[in-house]
């Protein structure tokens, strides 16, 4: 399985695939560009295929989280402006050899929702029709702090369908915000796997954000906890862990660092909760 953690991009993207062998993660994610800007980055092509070139050697996957501020929910105004960004994002991850760009699903502000979902999909449209690399382009469904969009997987499914370019489009599931909307309860992966199948989610499912959660299921609230230190816990853990739609994808831990700064401890933790014991 490929196991790991959110590193830094200290050292270039390179420095981010070195760091997170060096915990060792065998999958990371990294920021491709500042996290809290809406600007796009000029980056190394060099860095960037250094980072790719390390991670097919060491046989590692990775995945880009988009800045924060990037909505794809976001009206006309700004458009050009987000799919500018989720462009240059693409890029970055693409020369980096990463699976994809996680982008959360998206904040509408306004009265009519279905204008919501109308701008994701243009979003989505203006930046697959302009981005001809193999990066895609991973939605995260979201914990419904703010934002009542992205909390289910019919929402998920039915954006993606109805895009110009489904085929550039897959989904990053984050556990713990999946608890906090009340999209899976801890104790039905079964039945959440028999629903993500039918709908046709999980063939989609690229990337997993693994986070226990500080809050109750069904609480909307996001804060994320180590795994086994929430309500989500180590047994319920371990039935997602254990699903086979998990045993080929980017696994990533977006948790606070442990005793000795990293999460080397906790991704043995998983790994042996996923019946992947550390060999060593
Ligand atoms: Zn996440």
């Amino acid at each position: 399985m490929f196991i790991g953690s959110h590193v830094s991009t200290r050292g270039g993207y390179i420095g981010a695939a070195k760091t997170a062998l060096s915990i060792g993660a065998n999958a990371f994610q990294y920021f491709p560009m500042n996290p809290r800007s809406l600007a796009t980055k000029v980056f190394s092509l060099r860095d960037a295929e250094a980072c790719a070139q390390f991670c097919q050697e060491q046989r590692m996957l990775s995945i880009g989280h988009a800045p924060y501020p990037l909505n794809p929910a976001a009206g006309d105004d700004e458009r050009s402006l987000m799919v500018r960004l989720l462009i240059n994002g693409l890029e970055i991850t693409g020369a980096c050899g990463s699976v994809g760009l996680v982008v959360h699903f998206g904040k509408y502000v306004g009265k009519d929702p279905l204008q919501g979902y109308k701008n994701i999909i243009q979003c989505l449209n203006s930046a697959t029709r302009a981005y001809r690399g193999s990066s895609l382009i991973l939605l995260e469904n979201q914990a419904g702090e703010g934002a009542q969009m992205g909390l289910t997987l019919e929402e998920m499914v039915q954006v993606r369908k109805l895009c110009e370019h489904p085929e550039k489009i897959g989904f990053c599931l984050d556990t713990c915000h999946a608890f906090a909307s009340g999209m899976w309860r801890g104790d039905d992966w079964k039945e959440m796997e028999t629903r993500g199948e039918r709908l046709d989610y999980l063939p989609h499912l690229k990337a997993v954000h693994l986070n226990d959660s500080v809050h109750p299921c069904g609480s909307r609230r996001d804060r994320h906890a180590n795994i086994g230190a929430g309500y989500i816990g180590n047994d319920h853990m371990r039935q997602l862990l254990t699903s086979r739609h998990l045993q080929h994808l980017p696994i990533v831990l977006e948790t606070g660092t442990g005793r000795d700064g990293t999460h080397r401890e906790e991704i043995l933790h998983v790994k042996s909760l996923a019946g992947k014991g550390d060999p060593r």
